[in-house]
């Protein structure tokens, strides 16, 4: 038998790998405009007709080509943005794959027009099924103008696969709006059908995500940000009440690049749990900043899937800065009983720019670190506070004479600052004004009505993110005990204990010995009395036991947890004032003052309103 294999010519495989990066026009429109972006361009026009079934046409203000690379820039695998293998790993580019011309180009007639700054005139470039036609010198701007019209004009199966033009036209918005928002500083324009649907200048993000999903959104929007090692995390969520049945507006970039994720959902999912109603998704534009190297964006074609290198750790931190921002807007919310009912502030009036007041809270505040040898929670009730409550808060004596800074109206600045004005002593009053109910309760005014706390609830807060930046961070104080204490423990207990004894001695447990049948300590926590200790490990033991390993909790979690629930004051602890007002203020500098560490509420609001409809 004759040899039967043959190389494909080139048009042939062009067709074959279009099949990948072009399924339908808002495929056209998402490769293009990333070219634009990649060319440095600061303006991008995009202009559609009957939805990219006819023409799709982009027109862009970069950096343009010269007459070779016009002409090379369509070949399959040509590509200025990587040299070798391993510039893969340090990408800054959208593209890379050197295949959307060529794709595009194999399945629509293709007309490009482009100049470079350095040269006078521009080369025009004509393409259909594959092939050039034309290529000659023209006037023209600087800057890359492609047309591709007729989309599968020569595939008639594929076109015949397109949705109705409605379907297709959100699918290019969608697009659309994933690289507006990626790149806010950059103006677009978008034009269908002889019609102008967005005008976005350059902007900060929250203006352009108002530009996009309009005025109203402003409103809605929770600012983020953290910075570590790995991620750097900024952006905004939405306010759980805007929370919807549908997956609307959910946007994550990495680097920039918009991309799907069902694991950072998920995270997300988490840090509103027991806020949005069963079943409602949040909306959120979250912007991930990590080093190129410790991703992998190239295991799809249309370069929305990515791989993480530390996974595990952006979903952690996504998940707690999440919730640390929607603790802090909820309790601004909640304490907030001037905010303004208007939704709608007008930008262009908001000329002068509001003070945003700081709060220096000192996350790494240990209550206890001070004490030394003697146990300090002789009666379960929280020290002597040693830090001035009043030094937390700073910088809010000036400025703003409502004596509230409404989280409606955060500057449109590009730094969104977190800090808000909570707690100024306008808010909490300085003075006293707690006090007990049912032994249970702690009651305390503020300026415009009270908040009720739950005692034990509040000091398992406290407790909890102590305990946690303990085991993070700093090695907690211990103090050495006369004798050591002996526990018995059976071998399931100690193989427990042997996973978490890192852990403990970062609390401040030392141990004398580790035996086959249990356990003694030389040195426990500063904190913590000799009485305590079998009880509070052996409830350790039983929640590590009991509790399944939860996608996100990491063991110091659960340890803190455990901890913060056996240490805290209890309901039908009677409290002095001061111990009370430490408490409500050591409350205030938490990340999330509002629940307790297992999710319940820790405190409610009962404004004026509230107390003049019961009047009524
Ligand atoms: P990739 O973007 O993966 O490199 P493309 O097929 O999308 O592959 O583009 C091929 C090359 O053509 C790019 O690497 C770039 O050098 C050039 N190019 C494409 N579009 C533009 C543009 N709008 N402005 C300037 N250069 C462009
Ligand atoms: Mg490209």
């Amino acid at each position: 038998m004759a040899d039967i294999i043959t190389l494909l010519p080139d048009h042939v495989a062009n067709q074959i790998a279009a099949g990948e990066v072009v399924q339908r026009p808002a495929s056209v429109v998402k490769e293009l405009m990333e070219n634009a972006i990649d060319a440095g361009a600061t303006q991008v026009q995009l202009v559609v007709k009957d939805a990219g079934k006819t023409l799709i046409q982009l027109i862009d203000n970069g950096c343009g080509m010269s007459k070779a690379d016009a002409q090379l820039s369509f070949s399959r695998h040509a590509t200025s943005k990587i040299k070798e293998a391993d510039d893969l790993f340090s990408l800054s580019t959208k593209g890379f794959r050197g295949e959307a011309l060529a794709s595009i180009a194999a399945i629509a007639q293709v007309e490009m027009r482009t100049r470079r700054p350095e040269d006078e005139l521009a080369i025009q470039i004509r393409i259909s099924g594959g092939e050039m036609e034309a290529a000659e010198a023209v006037t023209g701007p600087v800057g890359t103008t492609i047309s591709v019209k007729n989309l599968f004009y020569n595939i008639p199966a594929r076109r015949n696969f397109l949705k109705s033009d409605a379907v297709e036209q959100r699918h290019i918005l969608d697009e659309f709006h994933r690289v507006a928002l990626a790149h806010p500083k950059v103006h677009f324009k978008l034009i269908s059908n002889g019609n102008d649907l967005f005008n976005l200048p350059s902007a900060n993000l929250r203006k352009r995500i108002v530009g996009i999903f309009g005025p109203k959104t402003n409103e809605k929007l929770v600012p983020l940000e953290e910075k570590t090692e790995i991620v750097c995390i900024s952006g905004f969520v939405l306010k759980p009440e805007y929370a919807r049945k549908s997956r609307g507006e959910q946007f994550f970039f990495v680097n920039d690049r918009f991309i799907k994720s069902a694991y950072l959902n998920h995270a997300v999912g988490m840090a509103f749990e027991g806020i949005v109603k069963e079943g409602a998704h949040p909306g959120f534009f979250i912007f991930l900043e990590v080093d190129p190297n410790a991703i992998d964006i190239n295991i799809h074609p249309t370069k929305t899937e990515i791989k993480f290198e530390d996974e595990h750790a952006i979903y952690a931190m996504l998940r707690s800065t999440i919730r640390h921002s929607l603790g802090q807007y909820r309790v601004a919310a909640s304490l907030d009983f001037d905010h303004s009912l208007d939704l709608n502030p007008s930008y262009e009036s908001t000329k002068q720019v509001p003070v945003s007041p700081k709060i220096e809270v000192d996350r790494h505040f240990n209550p206890f670190s001070e004490k030394e040898g003697k146990a300090g929670y002789s009666s379960g009730k929280p020290p002597k506070p040693e830090v001035k409550w009043e030094s937390l808060y700073s910088g809010t004596a000036i400025s703003d004479p409502q004596g509230f800074h409404d989280p409606a109206e955060f500057p449109l600045e590009e730094s969104e600052e977190l800090e808000s004005r909570l707690f100024d002593q306008d808010t909490v009053e300085s003075k006293q004004e707690t006090f007990q109910v049912g032994a249970k309760y702690i009651a305390c005014r503020i300026r415009n009505g009270m908040i009720m706390l739950h005692q034990a609830r509040a000091h398992q807060r406290i407790l909890y993110e102590s305990y946690l930046s303990r085991l993070t961070m700093e090695r907690g104080g211990s103090q050495q005990l006369l004798f050591p204490v002996k526990i018995e423990y059976d071998n399931k207990q100690l193989t427990l204990l042997e996973d978490i004894r890192e852990g403990l001695e970062q609390m401040g447990f030392e141990f004398a010995d580790w035996h086959s049948d249990g356990i003694s300590i030389q040195a426990l926590p500063a904190e913590m009395e000799e009485v305590q200790v079998e009880r509070v490990l052996g409830q350790l033991i039983d929640d590590l036991d009991q509790e399944l390993p939860e996608l996100g909790y990491s063991i110091n979690d659960r340890m803190a947890r455990s901890l913060a629930a056996s240490m805290a004051i209890r309901t039908g602890t009677i409290l002095e004032a001061e111990e009370r007002e430490q408490l409500v203020h050591e409350l205030f500098a938490c990340k999330e003052p509002d629940r307790a560490p297992d999710g319940r509420p820790v405190l409610i609001t009962l404004d004026n309103k509230f107390f003049d409809k019961q009047f009524s």
